[in-house]
């Protein structure tokens, strides 16, 4: 068996995924360099909104890191609608306790890794950006603050630098035919508005759905709230604007109309949006994650819409799955285990996650801003929670399956289509509300032999591995 405390791995990023990924390998005995293109206070990638957590990701973590991230975020457990009559609806987020999220600022959930991967022994250099990567020695060309540049070596290299990725970059770059990348922008940006809203139910994450548009309320620990506008942006130059809202006085009659309900708690919202420009949503894929002895974690892999709020949760199931690849194959490196087939099998499960991620994430936006507001997606998705309470073995929602299990984001995608087909058939021509009892037992009847659900083990991978390094 190779001497597991010589391996050495170079991490590009000290944002939450490559802290996160930084104390998983310490755990197991290898020695972590990380390098940070910022400086030490300045925060990771800068964005100050807020993130929403899940089982699914914060099961990947350690332990200790999930009981602080506990105690400084918010648990959220339904959405709050706000409808354009002045109504307010509740959706819950799934059917038992463990069906919630945590919503936590960015900044805390950096600052909980960072010092985790710190007091694991990795050790974060500031101010280095990686530059370039050689992938078969493997290498990484780091530059400082004063310019100089220097390859350092190790035996694993990791992409954890975020969207822009110079890793993924570099890789595509040197092998274009071995490493495909595509990015897109979607129409809508998003802008923070400073809303007082102290008075408003924290247990829920409150919602303006309003066609092409919606506003989002999300409660912070502290009672405050984090508010944003996901909106479409006009416009590619330095005048960028949200479509219709060029000036203040129209930023106040569009908020006067479209959330009149709110509009005297946003005391600076016409200076919100226009001062500002909003920020794009980018949609980057790749394929495959790896080259060589380089390999690809997190937003570097694959930014999505955050429509479904799983960015950071599929990347730390990504730390999780590569750090128990790793432990397997104990990072040998003579024929038998190399770390590159490791890579491949990585990559392998994660590209499908990762793809199939995007795709759900981006569907989620016609939810968020239109569907939420509808009584036929209402009616639809109250005969799903129905007929899940009566059926558990035979559907689970897919929001559910998304946020609240480890079944992979491809078979959870998967698995609802069929799903959707099959209860179509059954709902076609008749009223949901009416016939509701009538077409769940039809299609319990029609479809006993299927399984629309979570398997009946989960797969064991992140638990495995937790059980494994403890805490
Ligand atoms: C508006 C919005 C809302 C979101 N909401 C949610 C949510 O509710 N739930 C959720 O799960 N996800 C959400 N996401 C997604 C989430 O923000 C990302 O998945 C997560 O930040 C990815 O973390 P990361 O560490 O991979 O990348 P980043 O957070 O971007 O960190 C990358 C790090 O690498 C560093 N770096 C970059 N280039 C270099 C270089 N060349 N050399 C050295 N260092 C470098 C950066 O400075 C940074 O510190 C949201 C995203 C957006 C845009």
């Amino acid at each position: 068996m190779p001497d597991r405390t010589t391996r050495s791995v170079v991490i590009i990023g000290a944002g939450p995924v490559g802290c996160a990924l930084a104390t998983l390998l310490r755990r197991q005995g290898v020695a972590v360099d990380v390098y940070e293109r910022g400086g030490e206070s300045s925060g990771g990638s800068g964005h100050s909104f807020n993130l929403t957590l899940t089982s699914r990701g914060l099961d990947c973590l350690p332990r200790s890191v999930k009981r602080r991230l506990y105690l400084q975020g918010a648990v959220l457990t339904k959405r709050i609608i706000h409808h354009r009559d002045g109504a307010i609806s509740t959706q819950p987020y799934g059917t038992d306790d463990a069906h919630h999220l945590v919503s936590i600022p960015r900044g805390v959930l950096q600052d909980t890794l960072r010092d985790q991967a710190l007091r694991a022994g990795a050790r974060i250099h500031y101010e280095h950006a990686c530059v370039d990567v050689d992938t078969a020695r493997p290498a990484v060309l780091l530059r400082d603050r004063d310019g100089a540049t220097g390859w350092v070596e190790a035996d694993l290299v990791v992409g954890c630098d975020g969207a822009n990725s110079s890793v993924r970059e570099a890789i595509a770059t040197a092998h274009p035919t071995e490493l495909w990348v595509t990015r897109d922008h979607i129409a809508h940006g998003h802008a923070e508005i400073t809303m007082d809203y102290a008075d408003a139910d924290p247990t829920g994450m409150h919602l303006w759905p309003r066609g092409d548009h919606f506003l989002q309320a999300q409660p912070n620990r502290d009672r405050t709230f984090t508010t944003s506008l996901f909106k479409p942006v006009e416009g590619e130059s330095r005048e960028r604007h949200f479509a219709e809202l060029p000036s203040p006085d129209a930023v106040s009659d569009y908020c006067a109309t479209e959330f009149p309900d709110v509009v005297d708690r946003m005391a600076e919202v016409e200076h919100d949006l226009t001062d500002r420009r909003p920020g794009r949503l980018r949609i980057i894929s790749c394929a495959p994650y790896h080259h060589r002895r380089a390999v690809l974690v997190g937003d570097a892999a694959h930014a999505v819409v955050p429509f479904f709020g799983q960015g950071v949760n599929c990347s730390f199931e990504d730390t999780a799955a590569l750090a128990a690849l790793l432990a397997r194959s104990r990072f040998a490196s003579a024929a038998g285990d190399p770390v590159d087939v490791t890579l491949a099998e990585y990559s392998a499960v994660r590209v499908r996650a990762g793809h199939a991620l995007a795709d759900l994430s981006l569907r989620n936006l016609e939810e968020l801003s239109e569907q939420v507001d509808s009584s036929t997606f209402l009616a639809r998705r109250a005969l799903e929670r129905r007929l899940h309470e009566l059926h558990p073995d035979l559907f689970t929602p897919l929001y559910q399956l998304v946020a609240f299990s480890t079944t992979s984001y491809d078979t959870a995608q998967r698995v609802h289509q069929e799903f959707s087909t099959a209860l179509d058939r059954v709902c076609a021509g008749r009223d949901l509300r009416l016939e509701r009892d009538a077409i769940i037992a039809e299609f319990a009847e029609r479809h006993s032999r299927d399984r629309f659900t979570l398997p009946r083990r989960p797969p064991p991978r992140p638990a495995r591995h937790r059980s494994r390094l403890g805490d």
